[in-house]
């Protein structure tokens, strides 16, 4: 009966990918707190290395901590398989590394989070992976950066900071036109108020640190693949090779043939977290998994009082410009409820909003809000169960040129918050109060 089931997003949350341990009887997930796992003969450990039987051996590889989070998160997202990494930014190189080699080249949002801008744009292009930023806001500018070597197309569903949406279907199909995969970032959205696998996309990447684990207190990330891209397609399979041939790195592996539907995570994990050594920790994947149980209540009411300060500060007499998609008067409304979950009625839109004070020195007034903020904390983190708030110019995209922070929509006057789940009124007295002695 269960198997012919769909269970709901909340059952998922707090149950895809586990069950009660069948050895001790825990009902929670025990946290597998050990390096290796004993082979039980030279045959079994012979045939775990060839992967010719799936069982753990190192935890740098698999644990079975972890694999329930990847399980529970790959669940959430629709998708067919997942793999967990030490961090968002692990993920995502992990992403690309396992598709991208040296004298490749990528399409990305110029809207990304920061770390991710410098990771592509510097890190990757002293690796000889060059990567075109395009604004994202007409899908074709990506069609026209794509080159023959182009091997994958990038964006973030809600960018960091500036949460412009992201038009997942054509972008979908544009790189689908050109045998490429699309990879989201679904980290301020989160699995409950999107799934990019929906329209079109390929392959998610997390920050989990965020709004997964939702408390502040743990780094984490997640890649997750659709299962339905077609790595041997005419168009696709002379631009991933590596996908069909034997793997030089790893035991002469075809890892399409092989594992079909899930042989991109299986290359992911093999020969790029096993070499490269992103790989999460089981208590980490834990703390995670303790996040997750509760992501669905945490998002809605992340959406419901971020929605109610954007209204507070559209309506503030110290406040010149707010940006959040939740607000009908915002471009990118319509976007958002296509893509996002409703919550009361209203597409939810996470808990991030942008928005610049009015004053003659905007950059200084937006630091003295900061200062005066009571419980919201100056801090450089989003998703966090608390409300935080940041001064992007000046920390999280100080190292943009001016040029780049123009690509990246991030003004001297940009304050961002990231909207907790507090009392909604108290957070709008915090606000209120920093305003008036920003600018009083
Ligand atoms: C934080 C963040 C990352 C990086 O994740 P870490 O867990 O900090 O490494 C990537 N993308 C987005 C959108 C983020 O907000």
């Amino acid at each position: 009966m269960a198997q012919d089931r769909e269970f709901g997003f909340a059952t998922r949350a707090v149950h895809a990918g586990a069950i009660p341990d069948p050895v001790t009887g825990a009902r929670a997930t025990p946290i597998h707190q050990t390096t290796s796992f004993v082979f039980d003969s030279a045959e079994h450990a012979a045939s775990l290395f060839n992967l010719q039987t799936f069982g753990n051996v190192y935890t740098r590889i698999s644990n079975p901590t972890v694999a329930v989070l990847e399980e529970r998160v790959a669940s959430l997202e629709g998708g067919r398989a997942a793999l967990a990494c030490a961090t968002g930014m692990a993920a995502q190189m992990t992403a690309l590394l396992a598709i991208l080699k040296a004298g490749d080249h990528i399409v990305a949002a110029s809207t990304l989070y920061g770390g991710t801008v410098g990771q592509l744009g510097v890190g990757f292009s002293r690796l000889g992976i060059e990567t075109t930023f395009v604004d994202p806001s007409d899908p074709d500018n990506f069609r026209k950066a794509i080159r023959p070597s182009t091997r994958a197309v990038y964006g973030e569903t809600l960018g960091n900071p500036r949460v412009n949406v992201f038009d997942i279907e054509p972008v979908a199909a544009i790189a689908h036109e050109h045998g490429l995969p699309l990879v989201i970032d679904n980290t301020v959205a989160s699995p409950y108020l999107c799934n990019p696998f929906d329209f079109g996309a390929d392959i998610v990447v997390h920050s989990a640190t965020k709004y997964l684990g939702g408390h502040g207190t743990t780094m984490a990330g997640v890649v997750v693949e659709s299962g339905k891209f077609d790595w041997g397609s005419a168009l696709s399979r002379e631009k991933f090779p590596e996908m069909l041939e034997p793997s030089v790195a790893y035991h002469g592996v075809k890892f399409y043939e092989t594992f079909g539907d899930f042989g991109y995570t299986m290359k992911a994990r093999m020969e790029v977290n096993r070499t490269f050594g992103g790989s999460l920790s089981p208590l980490n994947a834990w703390l995670i998994l303790q996040g997750i149980e509760t992501l669905h209540l945490r998002m809605q009411a992340h959406c419901r009082n971020a929605l109610a300060v954007a209204r507070f500060l559209s309506e503030h007499p110290f406040v010149s410009w707010v940006n959040y998609p939740g607000l009908s008067s915002s471009r990118d409304h319509a976007l958002a409820k296509k893509q996002f979950r409703a919550v009361d009625g209203v597409p939810g839109c996470s808990g991030i909003l942008t928005f610049g004070i009015k004053s003659p020195d905007a950059a200084k007034a937006g630091e003295r809000f900061i200062d005066a903020c009571e419980f919201a904390s100056h801090l450089a983190n989003i998703g966090d169960a608390k409300t935080l708030v940041i001064h992007p110019a000046s920390t999280t995209h100080r190292q943009l040129d001016e040029a780049q922070l123009e690509k990246a929509g991030v003004s001297a006057d940009m304050v961002r918050l990231s909207v907790g789940i507090e009392e909604a009124d108290d957070i709008l007295w915090d606000v209120d109060q920093a305003l008036r002695r920003a600018v009083g």
